[in-house]
């Protein structure tokens, strides 16, 4: 037995990293998964499985998510992992990067969870499962102040929506990881100019000495989308090898 076994989850940015990394498992786990993401490339390099669908779905296009949720109303496990970073202090942070970032890390699951929640409710059957981040209101990191400012705010939309609807059977947990290598990351070191710099920078930053796997972060998820979690709600389960200690 699959400890997903019958469960239909819908994961956003399931493309590559850390949403990736979610869809091997909850697919391992004997789950019905729905991949979403911007990138159909990604998509189409996922593996062929009679329990997997791909969906093209950018998370800032609140009409397709609306149309994702009554298309795929059976879904009972929600995944938001979509996100950005944007770089900078408040001084350098742009109307438009701080508007990108909401848009992004959080009108996203306000769209999202809107969309996929009220059959989660009428089912009395429900988790959703943000990824938000270390860097948020749990602690800061240099030249981070959008992003920081946007994942504390997943903390409480999760926290939110876990208290409106704990009668009903649906739970809101969140993760928040420390650096976690992804491709992602990968970019944001190349873009430094010195790859193997930019690497030591961020594992000094861990007090594990490593940075993490996007499989450990998708094994958080995996537990908070199973009924081994059925009495977790509200959580931020921070994952972060020491970042935060
Ligand atoms: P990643 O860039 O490797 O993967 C993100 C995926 O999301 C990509 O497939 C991308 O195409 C997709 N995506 C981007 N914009 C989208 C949009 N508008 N609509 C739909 N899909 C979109 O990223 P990752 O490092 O795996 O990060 C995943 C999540 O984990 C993010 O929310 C990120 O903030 C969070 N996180 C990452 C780290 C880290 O160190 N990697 C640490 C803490 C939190």
């Amino acid at each position: 037995m699959g400890r997903l076994n019958g469960k239909v989850c819908f994961v956003t940015g399931g493309g590559q990293g850390i949403g990736r990394s979610v869809v091997d498992a909850f697919l391992a786990e004997g789950a019905s998964v729905i991949a979403s993401d911007i990138n159909q490339e990604r998509l189409n390099e996922l593996p062929s499985s009679e329990f997997l669908k791909t969906f093209q779905l950018d998370v800032t296009n609140g009409q397709a998510i609306a149309r994702a949720g009554r298309e795929f109303s059976n879904v009972s496990v929600l995944v938001n992992c979509a996100g950005y970073v944007a770089t900078g202090s408040i001084l350098q942070c742009t109307d438009k990067q701080l508007d990108m970032s909401f848009d992004i890390n959080v009108k996203s699951m306000f769209n999202t969870t809107s969309a996929f929640l009220p059959a989660m409710v009428a089912r009395k059957e429900g988790s959703i499962i943000n990824i938000a981040s270390v860097v948020s209101s749990v602690m800061t990191a240099p030249d981070r102040f959008a992003y920081a400012t946007t994942k504390a705010a997943v903390l409480g939309l999760t926290m939110s929506v876990a208290r409106d609807f704990i009668a009903d059977g649906v739970r809101c947990n969140s993760i928040s990881p420390g650096t976690v290598d992804t491709p992602s990351l990968h970019s944001r070191m190349a873009a430094s100019g010195d790859l193997d710099e930019a690497r030591k920078r961020f594992v000094s930053r861990q007090l594990m000495g490593r940075l993490g796997a996007a499989e450990e972060i998708a094994s958080v998820a995996l537990l908070m989308a199973s009924d081994e979690a059925k009495f977790m709600t509200g959580s931020n389960v921070v994952i972060d090898g020491g970042m935060s200690l």
